[in-house]
Parts: C-alpha cells; sequence; structure tokens
C-alpha cells in the first residue's frame, strides 16, 4: 500500500472511527481568560489526521491554528474537548505522563529552528532521545541522517550551518524518536523561497518514504501545497477542509474568508 493512501480518507475529518490515526481532536475547544476578557480561540474543532500524511493548517492571524497545534501537540490544554495522539487520549494524563508523551510521541519544528549552539549537529539530533532516557533506534537515526542529508556536518555546530541545513538537523531532530506526529510551525517562515522548497521537500519525503505524519501550519499557499490535504480556520473553526488544490486554489479559498462575516471573538 503506498504510504500516503491514508491521505485518500482526509474527507473524512469528522468520522471518529479512525484506527491509522496520528492524531484525532474532538469537540476542542479553547477559551483564554475569562469574562469579561474571554477569547474563543477554538470554538469546538473535530479533524483526524491519518498516519502517512501531511496537513497544511491555514487561516488569517488569530484564526487558532497555534492554538490548534499547541493543544493537539499536549503542550496546553483545551478548556474541553479531546486529543488523541495515536492511541493515548491527553485529558486522562498527569503532567509527567504528557510531557513524557511529548518526548517520546510528538516532535516539533519551529520558524527559528531552535537548536541548541552549544551542541553539534549529532547532540541536537539526539537530544529528544537523551530527554526521553531512551537509546533510539540506530538503524532508524541512520536512516533519518541520510534522508535530511546531513551526514557530512553531524560535528558542526548550527552556527557553522546555514538556514535550510539548521532546518533539516530540526526535522532530523524532530524525527529522531520515531514520532507519531510532526507538527511544524511555519518551518519555511525565515528561509528564502529556493531553501524553503528544498525543506518542503524534504517533508514531503518524510511522509512518502518513511510514512510520519507533518501537520503544518503556514501562510503560504505555495508551501500548503506540497500537502495532502489543507484545513482552513477562521475565528476558531474549520471553513475549508479539501484535498490539497494547487497554490493558486488555496490563496483563492484564503482571499475568500475576508469576504466572509466575521464572526465576533468574544463568548
Ligand atoms: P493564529 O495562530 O491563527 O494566529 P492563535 O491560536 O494564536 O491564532 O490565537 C487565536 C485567538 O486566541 C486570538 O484571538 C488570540 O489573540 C487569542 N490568544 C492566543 N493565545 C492567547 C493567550 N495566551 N491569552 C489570551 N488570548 C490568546
Amino acid at each position: 500500500m503506498p504510504m500516503n493512501s491514508a491521505a485518500m480518507d482526509v474527507g473524512s475529518a469528522s468520522g471518529m472511527v479512525a484506527a491509522g490515526s496520528a492524531v484525532r481532536v474532538q469537540q476542542l475547544r479553547k477559551v483564554y481568560g475569562s469574562e469579561p476578557q474571554a477569547v474563543t480561540a477554538l470554538v469546538g474543532v473535530n479533524a483526524v489526521f491519518q498516519r502517512g500524511t501531511f496537513t497544511a493548517v491555514m487561516g488569517p492571524s488569530g484564526s487558532g491554528k497555534s492554538t490548534l497545534l499547541q493543544t493537539a501537540a499536549g503542550l496546553d490544554r483545551p478548556t474541553s474537548g479531546m486529543v488523541w495522539v495515536g492511541d493515548t487520549e491527553l485529558s486522562q494524563l498527569s503532567e509527567t505522563k504528557l510531557t513524557k508523551l511529548r518526548r517520546s510521541k510528538v516532535g516539533f519544528v519551529f520558524q527559528a529552528f531552535n537548536l541548541i549552539g552549544a551542541l553539534s549537529v549529532q547532540e541536537n539530533i539526539l537530544l529528544p532521545l537523551r530527554l526521553s532516557g531512551q537509546r533510539g533506534d540506530a538503524a532508524w537515526i541512520q536512516q533519518v541522517v541520510d534522508r535530511v542529508g546531513l551526514t557530512d556536518r553531524l560535528t558542526h555546530r548550527p552556527a557553522q550551518l546555514s538556514g535550510g541545513q539548521q532546518q533539516r538537523v530540526a526535522i532530523a531532530r524532530a524525527l529522531a524518536t520515531r514520532p507519531e506526529v510532526i507538527f511544524c510551525d511555519e518551518p519555511t517562515g525565515a528561509l528564502d523561497t529556493q531553501t524553503a522548497g528544498e525543506v518542503l521537500a524534504l517533508l514531503r519525503s518524510v511522509v512518502d518514504e518513511t510514512g510520519q505524519t507533518v501537520i503544518m501550519v503556514t501562510h503560504d499557499p505555495v508551501a500548503a501545497s506540497y500537502a495532502d490535504r489543507v484545513m482552513v480556520l477562521a475565528d476558531g473553526e474549520v471553513v475549508h477542509d479539501m484535498p490539497q488544490p494547487g497554490a493558486e486554489r488555496i490563496a483563492e479559498h484564503l482571499a475568500s474568508l475576508g469576504r466572509r462575516p466575521r464572526a465576533t471573538q468574544e463568548g
């Protein structure tokens, strides 16, 4: 079975039976603060992210993208609703168990790379394993290092690398524990167009060739066009959820949001 055939299921986001899901959120609601200043960032989002798929999460600033990423990754707790990473439902977990789950089942790639400057490339890649007390699978680590093209850079420090190379290190680090899912927050936001293309092609290949699951927040329709699926948020809800239709159509969908009557954020 081709790895990304699960992408065919992406339209069934509200179908809650998903044995092959890497991440699943149900009635996810997040309210920041309390009345009268409460802000509802997510109004009750349902979504399934199948294993071996690549989803772009888009939408205007303030639409809830980061909140969705953070609650789905167990970095922040929702006000109500449920999140599964693999088979584990997060609301039942203690802080210690949640931290453990984040270290082993979730990878992160940020716009600003967030590498540790004092560590070598190899040490940065192995850090999540060290933190979670695992030795790791040597064959897998070798495969990851080969895939991201870093074999001859392992003893370098991050400052000795270009932005694109640093982001490749961050992707290798995110893959090291062989997580259920890699969450990317604007991973190409700090890169030039060509380097961004290389990083996106790498993310695409880790989905296609190693069967990983990627959920990526981006503003860029071209970046989103590397995904299988585009989920668009507005005012804390999913307003489009579609197989990736190409950069031009994605841009049109985003533009159409400007013409949508805006719901109030309060309450
Ligand atoms: P996006 O990532 O799409 O820009 P966010 O998830 O960051 O959107 O924010 C969604 C809404 O929640 C916005 O109205 C934002 O101002 C609000 N928000 C986000 N984080 C906080 C916070 N820590 N405290 C209060 N409001 C917040």
